[in-house]
């Protein structure tokens, strides 16, 4: 009899997007002349860069050729993306990561997803609220996440952040083990400042607990006062490991490539007290489940640090940002509470008049035509939020801010 991971039955389906479709499908049959814009996105839609377009190309000639061609690489990265990551993301800041603190990955949601294949059952987990639903999901089916009751998992301790605390998550009152923190945020587009964050690094210090730094959206900062790794924090290197992508940063998201640090100075416990480097663990997860990054894609994410490279991401960063900000001044203007878009491509913005996150999204459907995604569905304390996206073009974010000054509630 093949017995399954009970686990998984207890996860309630992924309807928050598809819920979001049929809505728009529905409301476009009803109005097929309407001109619907769509602002809930999380994915980017400009093409890839031209540097990394060219290295893509000189790499599939080096694989028809016998003398260049690659098989197997080593499953951390190649050395050369490995140094180029030291170099630019790290020593550029003055931080001291080594090469083999690094591995190289598909992405970082699988990265954040696994990475609890090498902790604890019985680690109590902590994270923020509302979340990127890949961290709260993984635990559940690892079996660390307890029952679901009225939306909150019994054994996830919920950190909330709203208005009410400017979205800094205060600490927890139980003891925990393992904090996942994602700063840029996504949903809410906000930051934590290094004081904020160093908070956090000393809690973890004291508590031998474990940050788990989601970094997916480091390129958009823009403030100095906000860390761009979270090693800039003295003694992090003892308690987090860092994800950080190329999806956001260059436009990945179908390329798919990113990396995650594990510092050789992070250790975790055996029951019996024993000290376990963390690197040497997920070195080990990461050799035998995973065969590396395909070398075309390495040479792409190279490029992205070349001089042309570095001039073509930031434009498109630029770019969304700039949406970001036409976007957020344009809620402003119209007297709403608007979160984020500053050091982040997402806007958060409080529903009017304490409606729902779904009835604010229905009303910007029906009467703006326009599409966001309902904080709700983010978890409990994004009711009353609705997320809106700067990936779209600039006419239609222009667009949509005009229809901005209908909003009449
Ligand atoms: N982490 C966060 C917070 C995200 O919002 C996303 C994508 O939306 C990811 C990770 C996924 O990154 P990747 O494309 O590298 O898997």
């Amino acid at each position: 009899m093949i017995l399954v991971n009970e686990n998984y039955t207890k996860l309630p389906g992924s309807y928050l997007f598809s819920d979001v479709a049929r809505k728009v499908n529905e409301f476009k049959a009803a109005n097929p002349s309407a001109n619907i814009i769509r602002l809930g996105i999380g994915d980017v839609t400009k093409p890839l860069p031209p540097a990394v377009i060219k290295a893509m190309h000189a790499a599939v000639d080096e694989m028809g050729n016998a003398d260049t061609f690659r098989g197997y690489g080593p499953e951390q990265g190649y050395d050369f993306l490995v140094n180029a990551i030291v170099e630019n993301d790290y020593k550029a800041l003055g931080l001291d990561i080594a090469a083999d603190e690094i591995f190289v990955s598909d992405g970082a949601k699988s990265d954040t997803g696994n990475i609890g294949d090498m902790l604890g059952l019985d680690n109590i987990v902590a994270i923020t609220d509302p979340v990127y639903p890949v961290y709260i999901d993984t635990n559940v089916m690892a079996g660390r996440a307890g029952e679901l009751h009225n939306g909150k998992w019994s054994k996830l301790v919920y950190l909330p952040c709203t208005a009410e605390n400017d979205f800094v998550p205060e600490l927890p009152k139980e003891k925990v083990d393992i904090i996942y923190l994602c700063f840029p945020n996504n949903p809410t587009g906000t930051t934590l400042t290094r004081d904020q964050l160093k908070i956090w690094v000393d809690y973890a210090l004291k508590n031998k607990a474990l940050i788990l730094f989601d970094s997916a959206y480091e390129a958009f900062i823009t403030e100095n006062d906000v860390p761009h790794s979270i090693y800039e924090i003295e003694g992090a290197r003892e308690v987090a490991i860092e994800f950080r992508s190329y999806s956001k940063t260059a436009g990945f998201t179908g390329t798919r490539c990113a990396y995650t640090v594990v510092p050789k100075t992070l250790y975790g416990y055996k029951k019996d007290g024993e000290k376990v480097m963390l690197n040497q663990l997920w070195n080990r997860r990461h050799t035998t489940k995973f065969n590396g990054v395909p070398y075309i894609i390495q040479r792409a994410a190279e490029a992205t640090y070349s001089p042309e490279g570095k001039k073509e991401v930031q434009a498109a960063i630029d770019f969304y940002l700039n949406n970001a900000k036409i976007i957020r001044n344009g809620l402003l203007e119209q007297g709403l509470q608007v979160y984020g878009g500053i050091n982040s491509p997402y806007i958060w913005v409080k529903t009017p008049k304490g409606m729902t996150s779904w009835a604010f999204f229905d009303y910007l459907l029906k009467e703006l035509n326009i599409v966001g995604t309902p904080g709700s569905g983010f978890g409990p304390s994004g009711e009353g939020y609705l997320r809106l996206t700067a990936f779209g073009t600039l006419e239609n974010t222009k667009e949509a801010v005009g229809r901005f000054k209908k909003i009449s509630i």
